[in-house]
């Protein structure tokens, strides 16, 4: 198996990375290349293969074949797919240091975030080795009829996938598209294709038969496109920005594809005045600066009783100043750099006009001076307070380290305030009275409440669904949900 071309480039060795087809690591059509490059400091990570529509039609029909292929049970002997997932899942446990690094290297994260994302991968592969799609036998009113409700694969599904956790991210869909009987072709996001395709190589070892999975590098726009009009997909399943999955559900639709869409997310957090101060600072600390705040769960504004707001405020200052900015591969950083320019350009635009707009800046704002890191894409953790709700820090999604901090004067207002939002991703109460708990819980439009509950460290948990009310997203991905997200239901009915 030859994944890599070597090259000389810069001044160094660089590997090519291929797409991966039908088993096989292979150039692009055209043999075009394009680079990544760290976001910590602008240099040359690697090459990829630019994947082009036609490589896009490839995968498709690799996959298509290999769906037909195992389904008529032509595989000899039979492919068991729970055994290739828990072997797959052993496999990236040994390589999380490679894995790791190359994601931290083309994402810019800390290493200790992407070994947690490769840990949060084998285990959503560990989980959906052990899950079976629920069927069953249904009595209905002619007792000499059967009936039988069984859950069959959709067929080929197009998974798209965004930058901020690839891997994570990815694992969700091609875990329970393979579990439940499906092909797969992956399109990584342009930006961070490198550990994706280390993937591959894992799940070839592991045993996965050709054509099930496959991975295709390239631009949403022409690669991600492709596979979602071309007529044997049949479900598409992505997750990224809000507007590209409008646009993704109108392509779907010529053909009526299943679509799963994850999208953006304003997560409020709300502070009562009997929360545990300390333990609501913490998570909004971990929940917004976590992946330099580049997540969908991630806490993305914050309701605060007005009587605890100053010591609110103080404490989390106090925290949020002691983050080290720095490359994500030395072990002292604990926030890593936004992970573009336009990333960058965006969370600087919304806080400036947030300021603009009469906000206090208590922290941050802006670049931070060092000179070390003055090529990489950093931006300094940032909170702002006295916070106007139509500003951009609160009407949009901010994909960065900068937290608007809004005080409130009772659970209704904050509630009111809170799900004033066009995002309905996760919500998040702080409030030792259960009563208020419940309400809140009941209340706040959002796919994941969390009571007195951190955000972050494993975000949400590979057990329950996952997903958006609102413009945050169509369907659920994770738990039996997830599974069954990539079936078709199927009634048989048989008589005497
Ligand atoms: P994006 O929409 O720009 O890109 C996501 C993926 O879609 C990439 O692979 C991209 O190449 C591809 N793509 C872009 N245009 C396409 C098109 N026209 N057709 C097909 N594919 C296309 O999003 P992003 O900036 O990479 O990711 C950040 C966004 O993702 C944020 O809004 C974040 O909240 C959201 N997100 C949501 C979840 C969730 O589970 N709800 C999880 C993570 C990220």
């Amino acid at each position: 198996m030859n994944k890599r071309n070597w090259e000389f480039r810069e001044t160094f060795f660089v590997l090519t990375y291929k797409l991966f087809l039908n088993g096989e690591f292979v150039d692009s059509s055209t043999k075009e290349t394009y680079e990544i490059r760290n976001p910590a400091n602008g240099s040359l990570v690697d090459t990829v293969a630019r994947g082009t529509p036609e490589d896009a039609r490839a995968a498709v029909d690799f996959a298509y074949d290999a769906f037909k292929r195992e389904r008529q049970g032509s595989s000899a002997p039979p492919i068991n797919i729970s055994r290739i997932l828990q072997v797959a899942s052993d496999l990236v446990r040994q390589n999380e240091t490679e894995l790791a690094t190359t994601m931290t290297l083309e994402q810019g994260k800390t290493i200790a975030e992407s070994k947690g994302e490769i840990r949060f991968f084998a285990h959503t592969l560990e989980y959906y080795a052990g899950l079976k799609a629920r069927g069953s036998q249904v009595n209905i009113s002619d007792p000499s009829k059967l009936a039988v409700v069984e859950k069959e694969p959709v067929g080929v599904v197009a998974g798209i996938v965004p930058w901020n956790n690839p891997i994570l991210l990815m694992g969700a869909k091609l875990a329970s598209a393979l579990a439940a009987g499906n092909s797969i072709v992956i399109k990584p996001a342009s930006t961070t294709p490198l550990s994706t395709l280390k993937v591959g190589e894992l799940f070839v070892k592991a045993g996965l038969p050709k054509g099930l999975l496959n991975f295709v590098t390239g631009s949403g726009e022409t690669v991600g496109e492709e596979l979602v009009t071309n007529p044997k997909t049949r479900k598409v399943s992505f997750t990224g920005d809000t507007a590209t999955g409008k646009r993704i559900m109108q392509l779907a639709s010529s053909n009526l594809k299943r679509v799963t869409l994850e999208l953006g997310g304003s997560n409020p957090i709300i502070v009562a005045d009997d929360a545990d101060i300390d333990a609501a600072v913490n998570a909004t600390l971990n929940g917004r600066f976590r992946n330099c705040g580049q997540g969908c769960m991630c806490v993305k504004r914050t309701y605060v009783f007005e009587k605890i707001a100053p010591i609110f405020v103080e404490k989390l200052k106090s925290k949020a100043s002691a983050i080290v900015l720095g490359d994500g591969m030395k072990p002292e950083t604990t926030m890593g750099p936004v992970h573009s320019k336009p990333q960058l350009e965006k969370v600087s635009r919304q806080v400036s006009d947030t300021i603009e707009k009469g906000a206090n800046l208590v922290l941050g704002g802006g670049a931070p001076s060092s000179p070390e890191l003055s090529k990489g894409f950093f931006y300094l953790p940032t909170l702002v307070t006295d916070v106007d709700q139509t500003s951009k820090l609160v009407s949009e999604e901010c994909f960065g380290p900068a937290l608007p901090i809004i005080t409130v004067d009772s659970m209704d207002d904050a509630i009111e305030q809170a799900n004033s939002s066009i995002y309905g991703l996760g919500a998040s109460v702080w409030t030792k009275d259960l009563a208020r708990a419940k309400k809140a819980a009941r209340e706040l439009e959002a796919g994941t409440v969390l009571v007195n509950s951190l955000y972050g460290a494993g975000g949400w948990e590979i057990e329950v669904p996952m997903g958006g009310f609102k413009q945050s997203g169509v369907g659920r991905e994770y738990g039996i949900e997830g599974l069954e997200s990539y079936t078709e239901t199927k009634t048989t009915i048989y008589g005497s």
